[in-house]
C-alpha cells in the first residue's frame, strides 16, 4: 500500500516529556514558517487539510504526530523564523527541537521543507547543526519551485547540493512544487528510503 494512502492524526506535544512512546519509525517535516510544509505534507499525502491540523490556533507551536502505513508516523515540527515570537517563545523552541531532533531514537530522516528561492538561512543551519551528530539523513525539498525559471532551478539546487556537500552533511536534495505536483514521486521514494 502507498506509505502516504491512509494519514491520520494522531497526537500532538508540547514537551520532550509529552512525546508519545519513542518506538517504530517516524519521519519529520521541519522548516521556517511560510516556507511551504504544510503544502507540501498535503501534497505528499493527497489530502488538502491534513497539515492544516498544525495550523489551527494552538497547535502552531506544537509538534504533531500522523500515522501512516505499517506502524510508521509523520511528524510536522513547528516553523521557525518568525521574528515577532517572544524570547521565552523562541527559547522553547530551541530546547525542544534541539532535543527531538537529537535525541529521538525512532526518527528515520528529516525532510526540510526551504523555499528555493530562499536556502539555507540561519535558522535552517541551526536545525541542521543540532541533528548532524546523528549521522542521520536530511532531504531537502526545495519547493515554490514554480517560481524560479529552469536556470534559476538548476542553479539553486546546485548550489545547495555543493552547500551540504561542503557542509559534510548525510543530506540529499531535490526541487519541489506543491502548486504544480512536481517532484511529488521523488520525494515520496527518498522519505520511503529513510523510513525503511
Ligand atoms: P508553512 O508555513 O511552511 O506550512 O507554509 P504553507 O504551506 O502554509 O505555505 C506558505 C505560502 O506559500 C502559502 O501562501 C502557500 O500557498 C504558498 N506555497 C506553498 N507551496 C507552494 C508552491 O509549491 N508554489 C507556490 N507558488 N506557492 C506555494
Amino acid at each position: 500500500m502507498k506509505l502516504f494512502a491512509n494519514v491520520v492524526y494522531t497526537a500532538s506535544a508540547h514537551d520532550l516529556d509529552q512525546l508519545p512512546p519513542d518506538v517504530g519509525a517516524e519521519i519529520a517535516f521541519v522548516g521556517r514558517s511560510n516556507a511551504g510544509k504544510s503544502s507540501a505534507i498535503n501534497t505528499l499525502a493527497n489530502h488538502t487539510r491534513l497539515a492544516y491540523v498544525s495550523k489551527t490556533p494552538g497547535r502552531t507551536q506544537l509538534i504533531n504526530f500522523f500515522a501512516l502505513n505499517d506502524g510508521k508516523s509523520l511528524v510536522d515540527l513547528p516553523g521557525y523564523g518568525y521574528a515577532k515570537v517572544p524570547p521565552t517563545v523562541k527559547a522553547h523552541w530551541e530546547y525542544t527541537l534541539a532535543g527531538y531532533v537529537s535525541g529521538r531514537d525512532s526518527l528515520r530522516g528529516l525532510v526540510l521543507i526551504m523555499d528555493a528561492r530562499h536556502p539555507l538561512k540561519p535558522g535552517d543551519i541551526r536545525l541542521l547543526d543540532w541533528y548532524q551528530p546523528t549521522g542521520k539523513p536530511v532531504h531537502c525539498l526545495l519547493t515554490k519551485a514554480d517560481k524560479l525559471s529552469r536556470a534559476e532551478q538548476n542553479k539553486t539546487l546546485k548550489l545547495v547540493l555543493d552547500e551540504l556537500a561542503r557542509a559534510k552533511r548525510n543530506a540529499t536534495a531535490q526541487l519541489f512544487s506543491a502548486l504544480k505536483k512536481t517532484g511529488v514521486i521523488e520525494a515520496e521514494k527518498r522519505i520511503a528510503e529513510m523510513l525503511g
